[in-house]
């Protein structure tokens, strides 16, 4: 049932969540041979789903018990449209479910955490905890698998690489991104995120997903004084007053495998890892929040904090389609179970061929001038966000997002033909969602509202991308893998050109990139924060928050190498703070 025999009722760190943070922290804690380290998941270890190692896999992992599978209420913003949200739900968290992307996004990001308030979270103090969390595993066959060894330690746990598969479609988008002013570059991860090239994986040298669990858990499991306990769910955690202060001293839990609700306590410090929907769903059930909705709820009001749940950054993406020649995209291999069958067979013998690869590993980033925020209407809402991408582009080997776990009804059947996406995702988004409870219960999933588009400036950034979508797919290096008139687009179609339409088709199709942030922001109290820059929950002793919920500003690429980050640093300063070091 749990790993390292038997329970204890008192340990020193107690933490919520074996995700990507929760593991990270927990395997450096545990680095302390005096201390012992506690972590509850709610989820199972993540070979009941052995798939989930494939890269070319995902779609098939995603709906499995290793996803929480929430759905968002109907969203305004979007038409009244009710949009599943994945999250990863096992040892390992959403790390397990992920589309592998690993990037690290612009320093003036980080600059900006430190500017908002936060001591020591500028760009030079981050970058050795990016490079002490990966390494590099070189791949060199295609064009732009690049990178600058320089950016990765030697033997850091979350090993990175590129697929072995790659379509020349693939190499033709990166190029085609020259007509965008988005040039090529040897690596994106020493602080300077514009430009374009293959984006390493969270891959190890045998072609598989390297997870947290993978990276950070597996090779140190045995460890007697860590212990992860699976099926373990955290109701909330336990406050008590301490020396008159409030103070964290332990957590309720229910144990799912016996059915019991059981209690330990922690000596040192509780730590919420339960990523960016749960945590502030927890900490709104311990007594935690907005008043408004601790009292609507009937919870003991402990701590208020309105901006508990609140601020939510995300990134969202949609996708011109157009029709391919079969051996630029991966189609056929996700529409016929014969293809599909030789693929899982060459991948189990061999870890070659088209499974080494998630759909769309290719990217590209692109900054907005000056000139072109002001057309916008961006430049005063973006004015410190002006130094880094705006935007991301990606390119899919198949018809995106109608991938088989998130089919959208207004896409036709053309499952006897070929497609490749040209994709953007809006990366500085001004629009804000929440998360907050739909019931006073742990078993209720919290209410996720992600509020895509409500800003007029993210329709404005949004219909600029759309536009300049068409101008990519229609370069020569990349048509000459399309088939058919107007550069083989079929979605939307060259009808759909005027910006009401245009954006009606983005609202309806869009998708989340999956890098929901920053419900629980590093900030200072009287800027809307609800953890201090060494991430400890504001009026509370003994309780810190350690996920993607602290983010103050979202970055500008995908999100998992800014958590381990977080959490190699937070581990540092907990070791400092109780002298492990
Ligand atoms: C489908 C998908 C694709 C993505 N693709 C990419 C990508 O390509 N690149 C990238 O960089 N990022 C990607 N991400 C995002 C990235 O994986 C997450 O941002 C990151 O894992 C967040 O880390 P975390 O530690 O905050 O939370 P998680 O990794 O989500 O961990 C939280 C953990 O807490 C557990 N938990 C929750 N509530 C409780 C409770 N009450 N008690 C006990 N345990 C609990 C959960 O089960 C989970 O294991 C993707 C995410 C998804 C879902």
């Amino acid at each position: 049932m749990h790993e390292n025999g038997g329970m204890q009722t008192n340990y020193d760190f107690v933490i919520v969540g074996g995700g990507a943070a929760g593991l990270a922290l927990t395997v450096r804690l545990s680095e302390v041979e005096s201390q012992t380290v506690l972590v509850l998941e709610a989820g199972q270890f993540p070979e009941i789903v052995k798939a989930y190692t494939t890269p070319g896999a995902g779609q098939q992992v995603l709906g499995t018990d290793l996803d929480w599978g929430f759905s968002t209420p109907p969203q305004e913003s979007l038409g009244n449209r009710t949009i599943t949200y994945h999250r990863g739900r096992g040892v390992g968290g959403s790390t397990l479910v992920n589309g592998l992307t690993y990037g690290r996004g612009s320093s003036s990001i980080y600059n900006l955490w430190q500017d908002l308030g936060n001591e020591g979270w500028d760009w030079d103090s981050v970058l050795p905890y990016f490079e002490k969390s990966t390494s590099f595993v070189p791949v060199d066959v295609a064009p732009y698998q690049t990178y600058n060894a320089s950016a990765y330690s030697d033997n850091g746990p979350i090993a990175l690489s590129y697929p072995t598969y790659v379509y020349d479609s693939s190499t033709a988008f990166i190029e085609a991104l020259g007509s965008v002013n988005v040039s090529t570059v040897i690596d994106l991860n020493l602080g300077n995120n514009i430009g374009a090239k293959q984006e390493p994986l969270t891959l190890d040298a045998q072609q598989q997903r390297v997870s947290s669990y993978d990276g950070y858990y597996k090779p140190v499991r045995t460890r007697p004084n860590l212990i992860v306990r699976p099926l373990s769910q955290v109701q909330q955690v336990i406050l008590e007053m301490r020396d008159g202060s409030l103070a964290a001293t332990g957590i309720v839990y229910s144990d799912m495998a016996s059915g019991t609700t059981l209690n330990v306590t922690a000596s040192k410090e509780v730590i919420l890892s339960a990523g960016v929907f749960q945590t502030p769903q927890l900490l709104m059930l311990s007594g935690i929040g907005p008043q408004e909705t601790l009292q609507s709820f009937g919870i003991s009001e402990y701590l208020v904090n309105e901006n508990v749940g609140r601020h939510m950054q995300d990134h969202f993406y949609f996708s011109v389609i157009a029709r391919a020649q079969t051996n630029s995209s991966a189609s056929q291999l996700y529409n016929r179970v014969d293809l599909m069958q030789a693929a899982q067979q060459e991948y189990s013998a061999n870890h070659s061929g088209p499974l080494t690869t998630p759909i769309g590993p290719t990217y590209g980033f692109r900054q907005l001038s000056t000139e072109e925020l002001q057309s916008l209407g961006a430049a005063e809402a973006l004015a410190n966000q002006t130094a880094q991408a705006q935007f991301e582009y990606l390119w899919e080997d198949i018809y995106y997002p109608a991938v088989p776990s998130m089919v959208l009804p207004q896409y036709p059947d053309w499952k006897n033909e070929s497609f490749i996406s040209v994709t953007a995702a809006l990366l500085s988004p001004v629009s804000r969602g929440n998360v907050t409870l739909q019931t006073n219960n742990i078993q209720d999933a919290p209410a996720i509202n992600i509020n895509y588009l409500e800003s007029i400036i993210d329709q404005q950034i949004a219909l600029f991308m759309f536009r300049s979508l068409r101008t990519v797919l229609s370069q020569t290096v990349l048509s000459q893998y399309t088939v058919g008139p107007n550069y083989g687009e079929v979605v939307p179609g060259v009808d759909v050109k005027d910006e009401s339409t245009i954006l009606e088709y983005i609202k309806s199709t869009l998708q989340p990139v999956w890098h929901a942030a920053g419900t629980c922001r590093m900030l200072p109290l009287d800027e809307g924060g609800v953890v201090d820059d060494r991430l400890r929950v504001y009026g509370v002793d003994g309780l810190r928050i350690i996920d993607a919920s602290i983010f103050p500003v979202i970055p500008d690429n995908h999100i998992q190498g800014p958590v381990y980050m977080v959490a190699e640093k937070a581990a540092n300063m907990i070791k400092e703070d109780y002298n492990l070091n």
